[in-house]
């Protein structure tokens, strides 16, 4: 196995060296040559060098470097050295995470990072923590606990009755709310379309004073973060009324409540650790590998009475058994990542990389607006979306920028208008890479 283990770090280093020179796209020779990695499968078996040489040479070509430093789109991080690293000792080790007895170095690794957590977004101490694939997840199981806290108050078990008969819930979001986060609720079994819309204004914020009666029956959900514009909605407004009338309220910040590591922008963070639980990706702005996001509920009995398990042949300790906080019975240990993530920037490395990535975020603003082109957003965090003209011309932009290769940015809509998104969330990135983008950007954008 050596030899093969071996060849792997080498390739996987050589891959990793070559990120800050090739296209960020993929070329379409390079998609076309996957071709190579399909066909019915052989009977007999194939020799595991070859399977990576093949791997490596077929598929390395074909990856997005969204790994890399000028890769801009959706909300994507890459991975920090000390989390790769873990990343690999930890598929050696191959841990389960669903049970104590199966892994005490997993249940561990995430009882510290998890409490590292806790101080660093100023939630309670006494928060269940869920480790969970993303922010998608982490929503669902947040929901799922809310869910079983307001019903029992109402003297309903939705765990043994479910949601048939149930007394009614009402769920309040804003009108810009994540789309993964109607999602999320659709799952729990809270329709798309028996939602109460708050308005929200031209940065994506829900209107403070624009919530419907609410009461004790009443899941609000915020956002810590919109995906667009990076813009927070009044929390702590939100959630004085909310606990005023005896709601519950949820907060999607898959990328945002990061900001709270980073004193410049924790302003932005006012009133978010009022509210009852809380959702955060991890493979975005902690850049750690994929797939990562965590779950908070202040009660944590809600989160384990929503996600509890028992049978007579899985063993319970009186440690953390992982599967009653996340859905997952068996599951990979990605505290492993999260906790080496934190230990090798520490608290001021974190706070350092939050807020790079937030000054490049400005630099982005800067340069565009500096060529003339109109920035849609106030850049309060990591977020940045321009205009080139028409809607035409901008997508246009987008598809001549994604096909360029020196960076790779996506496009929205954003209230009424079509935009560019550059959303910088990678340790990596330097303002060597933004400037390279933004001439890349302004080239194309004269262009067409
Ligand atoms: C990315 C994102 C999500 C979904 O997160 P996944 O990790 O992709 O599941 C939810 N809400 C917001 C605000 C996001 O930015």
């Amino acid at each position: 196995m050596t030899p093969l283990l071996d060849n792997a770090a080498e390739r996987a280093v050589r891959y990793l060296a070559s990120l800050n020179r090739r296209r960020v796209s993929p070329t379409a020779s390079a998609i076309a040559a996957l071709e190579a990695l399909s066909g019915p499968l052989k009977d007999g078996p194939s020799d595991p060098q070859a399977v990576l040489v093949l791997l490596d040479d077929c598929g390395s070509p074909a990856t997005v470097a969204s790994a890399g430093p000028r890769y801009f789109g959706f909300v994507t991080g890459g991975t920090l050295p000390a989390a790769m690293a873990a990343n690999w000792l930890a598929a050696a080790w191959d841990q389960n995470a669903g049970l104590w007895v199966q892994s005490p170095v997993a249940a561990a690794l995430e009882e510290t990072a998890a409490g590292w957590l806790r101080t660093i977004f100023g939630l309670p101490e006494t928060c269940g923590v869920g480790f969970v694939t993303g922010a998608t997840v982490a929503n669902f199981t947040c929901l799922a606990a809310a869910r079983h806290g307001i019903l029992q108050r109402s003297g309903w078990n939705v765990e043994e009755q479910g949601l048939f008969g149930a007394p009614e819930i009402t769920v309040i979001v804003g009108n810009e709310v994540h789309a993964s986060l109607l999602k999320a609720l659709s799952l729990v079994g809270f329709g798309k379309a028996r939602l109460t819309r708050v308005p929200a204004d031209n940065q994506g914020r829900m209107k403070g004073d624009a919530l419907p009666p609410l009461n004790d029956r009443t899941l609000v959900c915020i956002q810590a973060g919109n995906v667009n514009t990076g813009a927070f909605d009044p929390a702590r407004k939100i959630c004085e009324q909310a606990h005023n009338a005896g709601a519950w309220v949820h907060v999607d910040g898959a990328f945002g409540l990061w900001a709270a590591a980073a004193p410049a922008r924790a302003y932005l963070m006012d009133g978010v650790n009022q509210a009852d639980s809380w959702a955060v990706d991890c493979h975005k702005w902690l850049n750690v590998p994929y797939d990562s996001g965590l779950a908070f509920v202040r009660d944590a009995e809600s989160l384990r009475a929503s996600m509890s398990l028992s049978g007579a042949y899985l063993q319970m300790s009186d440690q953390r058994d992982g599967t009653l906080y996340a859905p997952e019975a068996s599951r990979r240990a990605r505290g492993i990542e999260v906790w080496a993530a934190l230990k090798s920037l520490g608290r001021s490395g974190l706070a350092e990389m939050i807020e790079r990535n937030c000054r490049l975020a400005e630099r982005f603003a800067t340069g565009l607006r500096a060529a003339g082109y109109s920035v849609l957003n106030e850049v309060v965090l990591n977020q940045v979306l321009v205009s080139f003209g028409d809607a035409e011309r901008t997508k246009k932009v987008i598809a001549e920028v994604q096909n360029d290769g020196t960076c790779w940015c996506g496009g929205t809509q954003w209230q009424g208008h079509t935009a560019m998104r550059i959303s910088v969330s990678n340790w990596s990135t330097t303002e060597e890479d933004v400037d390279r983008s933004l001439e890349a950007i302004l080239r194309i954008a004269k262009s067409v």
